[in-house]
């Protein structure tokens, strides 16, 4: 999605590690008018879905997600929830996730209120690098017995393994950027042709 590729050319920093700093318009400020396009996109990649919920993760996925409901007739928006102890409330699906860039490990939770066999999911993310929140999200999904319609993700490294692992799951992947490295001769961020 070329405005979202000129964005990150434009503000990404690339950090020591493989971590692509977008704060200015997407991890820290939001860019709403390019979260509204990012819905729009996604809407016509996954138009033959019947996607009823959105399901993404605390924090970053939330503003993304919650724009992009107005694009699937607003349907609900959930976030799974980084739990800080196991005194969870009530009845939950619970998994575990390696967060990449804080190198910790979370029990993620979700209500078994938000979530069940009715409902099509669309899980909706900031970054894909080695899948492993992707992959909790999927897990959690599965326990609810729910049908994973597809996954959005704004910014795929496809330099990490995340996107080969989720798509070999047969699972209709929407990245609108893959980072594919940094170009040595001009120092520019190189993406993937789509
Ligand atoms: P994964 O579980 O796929 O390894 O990493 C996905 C999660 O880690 C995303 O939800 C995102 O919060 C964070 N993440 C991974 N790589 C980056 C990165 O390069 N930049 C930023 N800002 N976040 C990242």
């Amino acid at each position: 999605m070329k405005i979202l590729e000129d964005r990150i050319r434009q503000d990404g920093v690339l950090k020591p590690g493989n971590v692509l700093k977008v704060d200015n318009f997407l991890n820290h400020q939001m860019d709403i008018a390019l979260f509204d396009e990012m819905g729009k996109e996604w809407a016509r990649r996954f138009a033959d879905k019947p996607i009823n919920k959105i399901l993404t993760i605390e924090a970053s996925g939330i503003g993304i997600a919650a724009i992009v409901s107005r694009h699937f007739g607003n349907v609900p928006v959930v976030f799974a929830k980084k739990a800080k102890s196991i005194n969870l409330e009530g009845d939950v699906y619970k998994t575990k996730i390696e967060s990449f860039t804080h190198k910790k490990v979370y029990d993620v939770i979700v209500s078994k209120k938000y979530i069940g066999p009715e409902d099509h999911v669309l899980i909706i993310d900031d970054f894909l690098a080695n899948g492993c929140a992707l992959q909790g999200l999927i897990e959690l999904v599965q326990e609810a017995n729910a049908t994973i319609e597809g996954i959005g993700i704004a910014i795929e490294k496809g330099f990490q393994q995340g996107g080969e692992i989720i798509r070999s799951k047969g699972i209709q992947l929407e990245s609108l950027a893959i980072v594919d490295g940094i170009d040595d001769a001009s120092g520019t961020i190189k993406f993937r042709e789509q």
